[in-house]
């Protein structure tokens, strides 16, 4: 619905569904270069593709060291991100011995819970991931995730792994990319970008400052399923050093041997997620790319950050409302100037219309409804009517 302000969007298209339904019909099985060369290969371009249209840095590209992969999700991208940091952390010596119980994670208050679920799964627990401390922005404070890693290496502990949000789920906070990757360097800590909303802004050269430093990255994230037209599942991760992220996830059973593979010269996607069996999920990416074009993907997310604003703009010049959050791209986050009760009853009021969906979050433990502009449909007039709501229910 072009009504839905709600979360982020998971969008789809026309081309998306055309994309899922060949790959159903088809039914390719494409865990191993030999059991489909062309879902393989066409993943590898798709993958390029994107990484060329984002203006990532060339490390991600399958022609450098690194590359890319699609996974179904951000949460379990993020989860690899992990292990792999863990591993390296460990000399790669988790894998045999079992998890140090000595190693530590960090990101900001702000991150998606898919951090912490991720750093639950891969053992190293929730007690030993620091919630670096954020700026008035929401933003990590870098001096701050300074501090606490001296801190954990002064503790006799092993610093692991850092996330950097681009565009946090509440409020689409910032995370510094380059100063965190610096520290990143300096300490030779596993730094992961999670991008999963507002890295496709990118396809526009004009928000690729939002990620400066991702040379810094060791992995990165970004979800086309959910604002570049792909349906979900279509979570593209990529890392800078494949060899030594294969290293984590690789396993040999006999049965998967084959010349293809022994020979190093093809690509085995088994390799790298946990998933072995996988869909012919770069058919989707490539019909979407071939349909609307970069051109017209960058146009729909122009557009989207253009409304964004606009109702940022509404909301600054109402005696009644207020910014909760720097607005930088295209989510708004406001609430009522009396209160968490007035600003909830806007929220209830709205929803109980049915004519629009809105979702609330807490920012210095206050409620704040936030506005995300971002369903494929929308256009202006849905805006103008969410506000019409908005102020009626005022
Ligand atoms: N990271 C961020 C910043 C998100 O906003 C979200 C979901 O909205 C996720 C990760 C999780 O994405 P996924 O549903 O692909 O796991």
């Amino acid at each position: 619905s072009p009504n839905f302000f709600a979360f982020f969007a998971g969008n789809t298209s026309g081309p998306s569904i055309l994309g899922d339904l060949v790959a159903s019909g088809l039914g390719t099985q494409g865990m191993l270069w030999a059991t489909s060369p062309a879902a393989t290969e066409l993943e590898t371009l798709m993958l390029d593709w994107l990484a060329e249209m984002l203006g990532l840095p060339a490390a991600f590209l399958s022609s450098a060291a690194g590359g890319g992969v699609i996974q179904d999700t951000a949460s379990s991208s993020t989860l690899c991100a992990v292990l792999a940091g863990r591993e390296r952390a460990m000399a790669y010596r988790g894998n045999e011995q079992g998890v140090s119980d000595r190693l530590t994670a960090y990101t900001s208050a702000h991150a998606h819970s898919s951090i912490e679920k991720a750093v639950r799964i891969a053992g190293i627990g929730s007690e030993r991931l620091r919630l670096v401390d954020v700026d008035d922005g929401y933003a990590m404070v870098p001096e701050a995730l300074v501090a606490a890693i001296r801190a954990d290496l002064d503790a006799g502990l092993v610093p692991a792994f850092v996330n950097a949000t681009v565009g946090t789920t509440s409020s689409l906070a910032m995370d510094p990319v380059r100063p965190i990757g610096e520290i990143c360097r300096q300490h030779g800590i596993w730094y992961h970008v999670d991008a999963a909303w507002a890295g496709s802004a990118a396809i526009c050269p004009e928000f690729r400052h939002l990620q400066d430093g991702l040379e810094l990255a060791d992995s990165y994230v970004v979800n086309p399923h959910k604002w570049l037209l792909v349906g979900l599942h279509c979570s593209a991760f990529y890392v800078a050093d494949r060899a030594g992220y294969l290293r984590t996830l690789s396993l040999l059973p006999e049965y998967l041997r084959n010349e293809a593979s022994a020979s190093g010269a093809v690509i085995d996607y088994r390799d790298w997620h946990v998933a072995l069996g996988r869909r012919f999920r770069a058919l989707k990416m490539w019909f979407v790319f071939r349909h609307y074009g970069a051109e017209g993907l960058r146009a729909m997310i122009r557009d989207h950050v253009r409304l964004g604003q606009l109702f940022a703009s509404w909301v600054e010049e109402h005696p009644e409302l207020e910014l909760a959050a720097p607005v930088p791209l295209n989510l708004v986050c406001f609430r009522h100037r009396d209160g968490d009760d007035a600003t909830e009853a806007i929220l209830e009021r709205v929803n109980s219309t049915g004519r629009a969906y809105l979702t609330h979050t807490r920012l210095d433990g206050r409620y704040v409804i936030r506005v995300n502009v971002g369903q494929a449909d929308t256009e202006e007039r849905h805006v103008r009517a969410l506000w019409e709501l908005v102020t009626s229910s005022t």
